[in-house]
């Protein structure tokens, strides 16, 4: 059960007090509360977990603080869609808006390199009128070998950089908790010229530990990547661990499967999953087509696979487009050969533009039938 208070209930209050005694007092049931901080109000939910299927719906919702009270499924209890659940989707940070609604294309370098790559890249991106990226200074590799990112040294010159280009939200994956501070005391120093949403791969979407060490911060949203060899149900549950202690600002990112049958591709592309984890959950989607893609094929229209991989993820709704692009990709350390060319970003924004316009005129024919079904 879930009880959502009377917006910016404040938390000295005998309405407060007095809810909160009736609620933890209950045989059985423990108290969650989770605080929801709105552009305009703050609200507060209670989860009441346990015995909860003898609650009466009725006598919590004559608490002197409880707004509404609503039954809720054990699956994905904070990020989750329930019945008669109206709650808001999405957040905004750093002045950018996420939702279910919108869509925010963070094109970038898959790992940083060199200074000179980072400033085409991010010139190239205000010169579109784009104001988020995607730059990966922590880099976890196959081979103990690799490359591994240039780590918090390359921090300061890129938050700095991002700032000079007026981009608000870096994706950076992290693969330690200690990244989170490291990250955290480049930005504080540098007066915050920049956001980062924190990024969890697909190697670690069950690394419950760094999930709960994100989810316990509330200054940066996450980006988490599914599973590649899970089931969609485990993957969710993973972001479900971010919230439940805490952060419920979480974007859900398909990157693809990892299988045989995804070949030719990298991995096996899995944005036919887009709306079904708008269903599910009240998470904006996010789409990675380069690494489900992986390489720069083209079909005979003309068009890369890793273009119209986009464009099916778009026009089923996504919400962010997470993409690899290099201003040199023969010199790029990390993914080269999927990352696409600075000449090609301004088509392909209008790619994604023209996707993202065609899936609201989807909605619109659908609308009348869904009124009439309704009825
Ligand atoms: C990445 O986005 O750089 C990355 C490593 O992706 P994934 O975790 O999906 O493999
Ligand atoms: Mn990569």
């Amino acid at each position: 059960m879930l009880a959502i208070l009377h917006p910016n209930t404040e938390l000295d209050s005998e309405a407060y007090s007095q809810t909160m005694h009736y609620l933890e007092n209950l045989p059985g049931v423990s108290v969650r509360v989770h605080e929801v901080q709105g552009a305009s109000q703050r609200l507060t939910e209670i989860y009441l977990l346990g015995d909860t299927k003898t609650l009466n719906k009725e006598e919590i919702e004559a608490l002197p603080a409880v707004e509404r009270a609503i039954r809720i499924s054990d699956d994905y209890r904070i990020l989750g869609r329930h019945k008669d659940d109206h709650r808001q989707s999405g957040f905004t940070y750093n002045g950018v808006e996420f939702s279910q609604n919108n869509l925010n294309i963070f094109a970038g370098l898959c790992a940083v390199d060199v200074p000179e790559h980072v400033e085409q890249m991010m010139q190239a991106l205000e010169d579109n009128g784009e104001v988020c990226t995607r730059m990966g200074a922590y880099k976890p590799r196959t081979n103990p070998y690799s490359f591994q990112g240039h780590g918090k040294g390359c921090l300061p010159w890129v938050f700095e950089k991002a700032g000079k280009h007026g981009i608000k939200v870096i994706a950076m994956e992290i693969t330690h908790e200690s990244h989170i501070e490291e990250i955290d005391t480049c930005l504080e120093k540098l007066g915050r010229p920049t956001g980062v949403m924190l990024q969890i791969g697909t190697r670690n979407t069950q690394n419950f530990e760094l999930l709960k060490a994100i989810g316990r911060q509330k200054t940066y949203p996450a980006l988490l990547k599914r599973g590649f060899g899970i089931t969609l149900n485990e993957s969710l549950n993973a972001a479900e661990y971010l919230a439940s202690e805490g952060n419920a600002n979480v974007i859900f990112c398909l990157r693809g499967m990892k299988t045989e049958a995804g070949q030719p591709h990298r991995n096996m592309v899995d944005f036919a999953h887009v709306p079904a984890v708008k269903r599910l959950t009240r998470m904006p989607v996010c789409v990675d087509p380069s690494h489900s893609v992986g390489s720069r094929d083209r079909s005979p229209d003309g068009i890369l696979d890793v273009m119209h991989a986009t464009a099916q993820g778009v026009i089923a709704g996504a919400n962010m487009v997470l993409v690899d692009f290099h201003p040199k990709p023969e010199k790029a350390l990390v993914d080269g050969p999927q990352a696409l060319l600075m000449k090609e970003l301004p088509a392909y924004l209008e790619d994604i533009r023209l996707c993202h316009d065609t899936w609201k005129k989807r909605q619109a024919i659908y609308q009348t039938l869904k009124d009439s079904t309704a009825e």
